[in-house]
C-alpha cells in the first residue's frame, strides 16, 4: 500500500506523480475510445470531489456565530472539517467542550437547514485543477456527467456554481444529474442513474469521494477507470477496493 493510499483528508494541492499519472491515464482512455469510434462518458461527483464544500460550512458556521453571538465559532476554519462530525470540527478548532456540549444541537440544526440548499452551494470552491481536468476530458471528446447526491431543489445553485467556476456545462457534452428527492439514498440513486449514463456511451471513468460509490461503479464497470478522490466521506465503514486508484488533487505535476 503506497503512502498516497494511507493519506487521508482534504489536501487539494497535493498533486503527486502518481495522481498525475491517474489523470493522464483517464485522458488517454478517452482518446482511445474516440479513436475506435466510441462515445466516451466520464462521471464526476460534486461534493467533496470537484467542489470543496468546506467554505460552505465555514460560511454557515459564521452566520450562526454572528447572529447568536457565538464568537468562538469564528475559530472554525476549512482545515477543521475532517469528518462529518460538527462536534469534531469545533473540537479541532479548539472550542471548549462546555460550549460544544451546550450548543452542538443548535449548530447541527442550523447547519442541516442551510447546507443542503441551492443558495449555500454557491459558497463552495471548485477544487484546484478540477475545471481544467473536466475541460480536458470534454476537449478529448468525452461527455462529462456530473452525478450528484444533491437533490432537484439544489439544482439552480449547482448550475450557477458550475458556470461561475468555469466547468464545462453549457454545451452538449456536459450533463448534470440531480436526485429527484432529498430522502433518496445517494448510492441507491447513483446505482439507478448508472444505467442512464451507460446508455449515453461507454463509461470510461468515474470520480467520487464516497468509498461505497466508487466500489459500486468499479463492480458495474470493471473496465472503467474508477478513481477515489480522498477528501472526506460518510462515516460508513467502507474502504475503496484495492484495484481503485486514489487521488487527492486534480492538479498535475
Ligand atoms: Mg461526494
Amino acid at each position: 500500500m503506497s503512502g498516497l493510499r494511507r493519506a487521508r483528508g482534504y489536501s487539494p494541492m497535493s498533486a503527486t506523480p502518481e495522481s498525475s499519472a491517474v489523470l493522464a491515464d483517464v485522458l488517454a482512455t478517452i482518446r482511445a475510445c474516440v479513436a475506435r469510434g466510441g462515445t466516451p462518458v466520464v462521471g464526476f461527483d460534486l461534493d467533496g470531489c470537484v467542489f470543496d464544500t468546506r467554505p460552505r460550512q465555514v460560511h454557515i458556521f459564521r452566520e450562526l456565530a454572528s447572529r447568536r453571538g457565538f464568537d468562538a465559532l469564528y475559530r472554525v476554519e476549512v482545515e477543521h472539517f475532517k469528518d462529518w462530525s460538527l462536534a469534531n470540527s469545533m473540537r479541532n478548532a479548539g472550542l471548549a467542550e462546555a460550549f460544544i456540549a451546550a450548543h452542538e444541537p443548535e449548530v447541527r440544526q442550523w447547519w442541516a437547514s442551510h447546507f443542503f440548499t441551492t443558495e449555500y452551494v454557491l459558497y463552495d470552491h471548485a477544487m484546484p485543477g478540477a475545471v481544467s481536468f473536466c475541460r480536458a476530458c470534454a476537449d478529448a471528446g468525452a461527455i462529462v456527467i456530473y452525478l450528484t447526491g444533491r437533490d432537484i431543489k439544489m439544482r439552480a445553485g449547482t448550475e450557477e456554481a458550475l458556470r461561475r467556476f468555469g466547468f464545462p456545462y453549457d454545451d452538449v457534452s456536459a450533463v448534470l444529474i440531480t436526485k429527484p428527492t432529498f430522502e433518496m439514498d445517494d448510492t441507491a440513486f447513483k446505482e439507478s442513474a448508472l444505467e442512464a449514463i451507460a446508455a449515453r456511451g461507454e463509461v470510461v471513468s468515474y470520480f467520487d469521494n464516497e468509498p461505497a460509490n466508487v466500489n459500486l461503479f468499479h463492480e458495474r464497470h470493471p473496465a472503467a477507470k474508477v478513481v477515489f478522490v480522498e477528501t472526506d466521506h460518510s462515516p460508513r465503514p467502507v474502504e475503496p477496493v484495492e484495484a481503485i486508484p486514489w487521488i487527492r488533487s486534480f492538479l498535475l505535476v
